[in-house]
C-alpha cells in the first residue's frame, strides 16, 4: 500500500510552510487510514484530496483562487487504474468538494462536465449548492489583488495517488486553477492524461502548475506511460521536461504499480507527503 499527496506547485510563504506541511500530512494520513481498513485506492485517493479541498490554505474547493472576476471556477478529476473510469468537472461554481463530483461524474455516462451543466449534476446527485462567497477565504482575495496588481501567476492545486492492497491504483486532482484567470478558463487538472491519469499495472500521477504547458505536454500520461522503461524518477522528469520545453514549470506525484514513487518539481516549490507499510514523510522543496 502506497499513498502520496501534493499540496501544489506555488511557492508557499515562509509564514505558512507548517501550516501546510501539516496539511499535506494530515491529507495523507485521511488516505492512508482508507487504505488500511482495506478501501480502495480510489477511496483513499478521494479522501485526501476532500480534506486539502475543506484546508483554506491550498488551492482547492475553499480557499480556491479566484478568476478576474473575483470568483471561484473548479476544476477537478478522478481516475480509476483499474477500470480507466474517469470522471471530472471544470469551472464549476457552487460546489464545496468539487472532487466528488468528480466522481459522480465517473459513475455516470459521461467523462466531463463544465459549469452549469455540472451543477445541475450535482443538484441530481444529491450533492447541495453552497454560497459562492463561501468558497472564497480572506487570503485567496490578497493573493488575488496582489496578481492584479503585479501580474503574477501564482497557483496551486492538490492531488494523490494510490496503490491499495488488491495492487489497485488511483490518482485524484482539485484546483481552483491560476489565479485571476478569465472566465471560462479550463486547466490540465480535469483533462484525461493532462493533470490526471492512473492506469494499472503501471502507474498513477497527479500534476500541478502551469496548465496551458502541462496540458500540452500531456504531463500525466507521458509520465505514467515512461514507467514502462524509466524509474520513477525518470519518468516524472521526463514528462516535466517536456512541458519546460513548452515554456511552463510545474510538479508531479507519480506512483509505479510496484509501489515505487517519486515527487518531481521543475516549479520553486511543491508541498508532498507519503507512507508506505516501511515509513512516511513530508517535504516542501
Ligand atoms: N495546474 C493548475 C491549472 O493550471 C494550477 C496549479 O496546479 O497550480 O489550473
Amino acid at each position: 500500500m502506497v499513498i502520496l499527496v501534493h499540496g501544489g506547485a506555488g511557492r508557499v510563504p515562509k509564514a505558512h510552510e507548517s501550516e501546510v506541511l501539516a496539511g499535506v500530512a494530515a491529507a495523507r494520513d485521511r488516505g492512508w487510514e482508507v487504505l488500511s481498513d482495506g478501501g480502495s485506492a480510489l477511496d483513499a485517493v478521494v479522501a485526501a484530496v476532500v480534506f486539502l479541498e475543506d484546508h483554506p490554505r491550498f488551492n482547492a474547493g475553499t480557499g480556491s483562487a479566484l478568476n478576474r472576476q473575483g470568483f471561484v471556477e473548479a476544476d477537478a478529476a478522478v481516475m480509476d487504474g483499474a477500470t480507466l473510469g474517469f470522471g471530472a468537472v471544470a469551472a464549476v461554481r457552487d460546489v464545496k468538494n468539487p472532487v466528488l463530483l468528480a466522481r459522480e461524474v465517473m459513475a455516470s455516462e459521461h467523462i466531463l462536465l463544465a459549469g452549469e451543466g455540472a451543477s445541475l449534476f450535482a443538484r441530481e446527485r444529491g450533492i447541495p449548492a453552497v454560497d459562492p462567497a463561501g468558497l472564497i477565504t480572506d487570503e485567496a482575495l490578497a493573493r488575488w489583488r496582489e496578481a492584479r496588481r503585479r501580474r503574477v501567476r501564482s497557483s496551486g492545486t492538490v492531488g494523490a495517488v494510490a496503490l491499495d492492497r488488491q495492487g489497485r491504483l488511483a490518482a485524484a486532482t482539485s484546483t481552483g486553477g491560476i489565479v485571476d484567470k478569465r472566465v471560462g478558463r479550463i486547466g490540465d487538472t480535469p483533462l484525461v492524461g493532462a493533470g490526471t491519469y492512473a492506469e494499472a499495472p503501471l502507474g498513477a500521477a497527479s500534476v500541478t502548475g502551469e496548465g496551458e504547458f502541462l496540458a500540452r505536454a500531456l504531463v500525466a500520461y507521458r509520465a505514467v506511460v515512461a514507467l514502462r522503461e524509466a524509474d520513477p524518477e525518470d519518468a516524472a522528469r521526463q514528462a516535466l521536461l517536456q512541458a519546460r520545453h513548452l515554456g511552463g514549470e510545474g510538479g508531479i506525484i507519480l506512483l509505479a504499480g510496484d509501489g515505487r514513487f517519486a515527487a518531481v518539481h521543475t516549479s520553486p516549490q511543491m508541498s508532498h507527503a507519503w507512507r508506505t507499510p516501511e515509513g512516511e514523510g513530508s517535504a516542501l522543496a
